[in-house]
């Protein structure tokens, strides 16, 4: 099958090249999909896209009046994607469930970690020659007590990494994890709970219209004075204005984002020769306390090989006229 790739980066190709063994023909774009570049994908059977395309209904109609039918996602998450309108147009749409819960869950910690010891600014002193060690007292994860919203793939391991550390693991979700309360003694408590109690916060949860702005002003005035906010999820979860307030007043102390809610359109690409329009994120990147990476949690070589060798299934599956367990839409 002929499988266009939207967003497709250096890091990926080599990834799939290998996986895909000569079977597909594999044509990699740079541009995002949205409505204006949906018409490359003619003559294509399949479309691949990533977190940072956009699948919202006018660029599905777009794709299907180019006769691609078949959509396969390298990500997880499928918030970007209008499923109702894919099903309605006949396409078949698969995901990557699970390429490395371990990848997210590692990322969350390092940050936390960076952020805590002040790594980055430790690192800049260093090459400036400037040894003197003010202002980067961190403090001892070990006894702190770490919420962690959201105890599914990513959540748990996150869970059980900062109970190695010794911390206290308080959980929201809406469905309990026991296999995580049996090994590591965490207590599920109500949003408001975790709020208030944890001196660590870490998001683990998809957005979708339940979840949206989970983190907010209202939250945010619940939380411990200095309180560390992780987000390695999605950044609709989190209402980054009144996180920029919560920085201003001292609530948050420390904000480690992966992600960020306006980062289509910034992430993945390079404009160190431009100005930058965004001034949110321009604002957040003026806090000493804020660490941002551009969505590089799932970024290891495990992940990489997981995603290339799941959307190569999910495609050869559709090839052999077959279902793949990973279809989140099917042809009616
Ligand atoms: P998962 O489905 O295994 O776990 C999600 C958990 O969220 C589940 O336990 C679910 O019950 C819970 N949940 C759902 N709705 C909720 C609600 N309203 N309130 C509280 N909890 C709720 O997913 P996962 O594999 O752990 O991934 C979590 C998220 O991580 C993904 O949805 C994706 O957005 C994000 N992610 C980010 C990256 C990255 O590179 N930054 C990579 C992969 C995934």
């Amino acid at each position: 099958m002929k499988i266009i790739f939207f967003d497709a980066h250096a890091f990926e190709q080599e990834a799939f090249e290998s996986a895909n063994g000569g079977v597909h023909e594999l044509v990699f774009l740079k541009p995002n999909l949205n409505a204006q570049t949906a018409d490359l994908a003619r003559g294509a059977d399949v479309v691949s896209i990533f977190v940072n395309d956009n699948a919202s209904a006018d660029v599905l109609e777009k794709l299907a009046s180019a006769g691609v039918k078949l959509l396969a996602l390298r990500s997880a998450g499928f918030n970007h994607v209008d499923l109702k309108r894919a099903q309605e147009l006949g396409f078949r749409v698969a995901n990557v469930p699970a390429y490395s819960p371990y990848a997210v869950a590692e990322h969350a910690i390092a940050l936390m970690l960076a952020l805590n010891r002040k790594l980055i600014r430790a690192h800049n002193r260093i090459r400036d020659l400037n040894f003197s060690l003010d202002g980067l007292v961190g403090f001892d994860m070990h006894g702190k007590t770490a919420g962690v919203v959201g105890t599914g793939k990513i959540g748990a391991i996150v869970a059980h990494i900062l109970h190695g550390f010794g911390c206290k693991l308080l959980c929201y979700d809406v469905q309990e994890n026991t296999e995580l309360v049996k090994s590591t003694g965490a207590k599920y408590v109500s949003l408001e709970e975790l709020c208030r109690t944890s001196d660590i916060i870490t998001l683990h949860t998809p957005l979708l219209p339940a979840t949206k702005y989970i983190i907010n002003a209202e939250r945010i005035r619940q939380m411990k004075h200095g309180v560390m906010l992780i987000n390695t999820s999605r950044g609709g979860l989190v209402n980054t204005l009144d996180a920029i307030e919560g920085l201003k007043n001292g609530t948050i102390g420390y904000l480690g984002i992966d992600v960020y809610e306006q980062e289509q359109g910034i992430f993945f690409h390079d404009y160190s020769d431009t100005v930058l329009q965004d001034e949110v994120i321009a604002r957040l990147m003026t806090f000493p306390n804020v660490l941002i990476t551009g969505h590089q949690a799932f970024l290891t070589h495990t992940a990489l090989h997981n995603i290339a060798e799941t959307t190569l299934y999910n495609v050869s599956c559709w090839a052999e006229g077959k279902e793949t367990e990973n279809e989140l839409a099917a042809k009616k």
